[in-house]
């Protein structure tokens, strides 16, 4: 048994069991039986089920968002965004087995076809700072390409996932389609690495246990997609709408508690407005409403636990602080939003992902400064760029190297488009309209005509 906590009071909310690693084979075997029941349901009914599935989870909206509140500190407002991305995640991905089309190639001397195939057993590994989407773009195009999920969640997160696996059965999804697995990563998830019958794994987590995990994968040749972590850059020229620029960069890391991958940890600003732009940015950084996660008011709660405020903490100690918001105290894992002025780029909390609520600010010179330093890390994750100028924000766009880029806003995650990372922030892409060919093969059938 592993207990569950209420971040923003650090009180007992569940005790979920740990999955054991016989009952994760059991479970994985009855996957693979499922499987071959579920891949030959037609297309209709299969996106009919997913369709249902989606308008569950609309009919639960309310209560996956209030339990997202107490396990992981999430504000409601976000909440009710994160179980409404899963419901919109269904139903886009239950459009997609009825257009699952091959192609019919040119070739001599017969009929050339190709299908997507599913996989098999797909195992979902989720990482605790988004547990209800991170799970949904893993699951809902899966399930609808017709293989069968497995998934893990985030040792501290497991009660969404564990609700939307009922709501899965609820909604008509036979037995044994799609599984949650509560438990360790080094049990439960590494078995997902090396169990035979699953035949992808789509892991979203920290860039070192990605790493071992694709390694893991190689053995078997399996399909792998992973979403790492990130230190993404907020570019602002001076020709941009500074007030607009300073008033939602704390929303573009502050957001979540700053445990977002796609958080714009690193603020660069063009040395002549440098000055000016922080001090748009202190009432904004000042005025961040850090309270309550289930007030509707509540921009930012807690961290998820106690370890790792202080891991975010250690960044801090010594760093130059240039200003912080405030945060209740008492009871929970409390942090305040807080401003950093890097000395150098070689700064520890500029360099490193700290998934927590600070930004590092530094100046740049001009274009192709910006450019240097905002590509002078080990991730590419998603960054913003900020100019009046055209030409500028689709140079700079095409030169950061980054999967997810915004101008002029800080949008990160659209289950319409595509999202992943480039470099050490992750390899293939979730969401979009080609996710589905990551959960299928594609299988060539060549059919001779000649007598
Ligand atoms: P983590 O890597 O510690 O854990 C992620 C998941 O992997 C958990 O479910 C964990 O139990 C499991 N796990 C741990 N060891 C494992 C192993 N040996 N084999 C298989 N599974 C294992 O990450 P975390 O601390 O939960 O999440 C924070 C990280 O996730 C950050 O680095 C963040 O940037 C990243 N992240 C990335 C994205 C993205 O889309 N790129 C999104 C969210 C979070």
């Amino acid at each position: 048994m592993s207990e569950v906590v209420n971040p923003a009071t650090g009180e007992v909310v569940a005790s979920v069991a740990a999955t054991s690693l016989a009952e994760t084979d059991a479970a994985i075997e009855r996957a693979a039986r499922a499987h071959e029941t579920w891949r030959n349901v037609a297309p209709g009914d299969r996106a009919r089920v997913l369709r249902r599935f989606a308008a569950v989870v609309d009919a639960h909206l309310e209560e996956l968002a209030q339990l997202e509140v107490r396990n992981a500190g999430h504000t409601i407002g976000n909440a009710r965004w994160e179980a409404g991305n899963v419901r919109d995640v269904l139903d886009y991905y239950a459009g997609a087995p009825e257009r699952l089309t091959g192609r019919q190639i040119p070739v001599p001397g017969g009929l050339d076809v190709t299908f997507h195939e599913p996989l098999g057993v797909v195992g979902v590994i989720v990482p605790w700072n988004f547990p209800m989407p991170i799970a949904g773009w893993g699951f809902a195009p899966a399930l609808a390409a017709g293989n069968t999920v497995v998934l893990k969640p985030a040792e501290l997160t497991p009660l969404t996932a564990l609700r939307l696996a009922e709501l899965g059965r609820e909604a008509g999804l036979p037995a044994d389609v799609f599984t949650v697995l509560p438990g360790k990563g080094s049990v439960v998830g590494e078995r997902f690495v090396t169990h035979p019958a699953v035949r992808k794994v789509c892991f979203t987590g920290s860039t070192e246990v990605g790493t071992r995990i694709m390694a893991g994968c190689a053995e078997q040749v399996k399909r792998v997609t992973l979403e790492l972590g990130g230190k993404s850059a907020n570019l602002v020229f001076a020709d941009a709408d500074l007030e607009k620029a300073a008033a939602t960069a704390p929303y573009a890391v502050f957001d979540n508690a700053g445990q977002d991958c796609c958080a714009r940890s690193r603020i660069l600003v063009q040395r002549p407005v440098y000055d000016r732009f922080l001090e748009l940015l202190e009432p904004a950084v000042r005025g961040f409403r850090v309270e309550d996660p289930a007030r509707d008011t509540a921009e930012m709660g807690p961290l998820i636990s106690a370890g790792h405020r202080d891991r975010v903490g250690g960044y801090v100690d010594g760093a130059k602080v240039a200003f912080t918001g405030s945060c209740p105290d008492g009871p929970g894992f409390w942090y305040a939003p807080t401003v950093l002025l890097a000395d150098s780029p070689d700064d520890r909390h500029w360099r490193e992902e700290i998934f927590g609520p600070v930004v590092s600010v530094l100046p740049f010179d001009d274009e192709a400064d910006a450019i240097r330093l905002a590509n002078d890390t080990e991730y590419g994750l998603s960054g913003s760029i900020w100019t009046r100028d055209v030409g500028r924000a689709v140079r700079v766009a095409r030169a950061v190297e980054s999967g997810n880029l915004s101008v002029n806003s800080h949008s990160s995650v659209r289950y319409w488009t595509p999202f992943g990372g480039m470099k050490r922030s992750g390899l293939g892409r979730e969401l979009g309209p080609d996710a589905l060919h990551a959960f299928t093969d594609v299988k060539n059938v060549f059919i001779a005509t000649e007598e």
